[in-house]
């Protein structure tokens, strides 16, 4: 469930861009908000999960949103001031965070057992290592251990 707000989150980028170069640049006033939101809803999901990527895509929004405020106050830039300057740096956005998006969501927290890696479902039972020998992401071997001697065949 968790991951549709990577795709959601990538598509308001998309149609702030499209947005500002085929509508009016004030969409920005809807989309803006927008993507702020989706970056903190990111954010807290990143931050629950210990999910990395979701956590940059959420700071990347946030940032993104809070740069386009920032040189509109800074410049007391006019709509059509802000067109083109826009217009480049949301694409310039688009074409930045579509791979991060794309990686966040194959590396969205799923809702796996506590024995299975939080990235890729691997069977994390009986390792002692620390990190998922599939994918490398990092687990806390305590909470694995408590499932050793558990009957687990219903699931993998
Ligand atoms: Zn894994």
């Amino acid at each position: 469930m968790t991951g549709y707000v990577v795709p959601v989150s990538w598509s308001v980028c998309v149609l702030a861009w499209l947005l500002i170069v085929l509508v009016d640049v004030e969409s920005v006033l809807f989309t803006g908000p927008a993507l702020f939101l989706l970056g903190l809803v990111l954010l807290v999901i990143g931050a629950l999960h210990r999910s990395f990527w979701f956590v940059a895509l959420g700071i990347g929004h946030i940032s993104i949103v809070v740069l386009f405020v920032a040189l509109v106050i800074a410049y007391s830039w006019s709509p059509s001031d802000a067109k083109d300057p826009f217009a480049a740096m949301s694409l310039s956005y688009v074409l930045f965070v579509s791979p991060v998006s794309f990686v966040a969501w194959m590396r969205r927290p799923r809702g796996f057992a506590p024995w299975q890696c939080r990235s890729c479902g691997y069977a994390l039972i009986g390792l002692r290592s620390g990190r998922c020998p599939e994918c490398g992401t990092p687990f806390d071997d305590r909470e694995v251990r408590r499932f050793d001697y558990a009957r687990i065949d219903d699931s993998c």
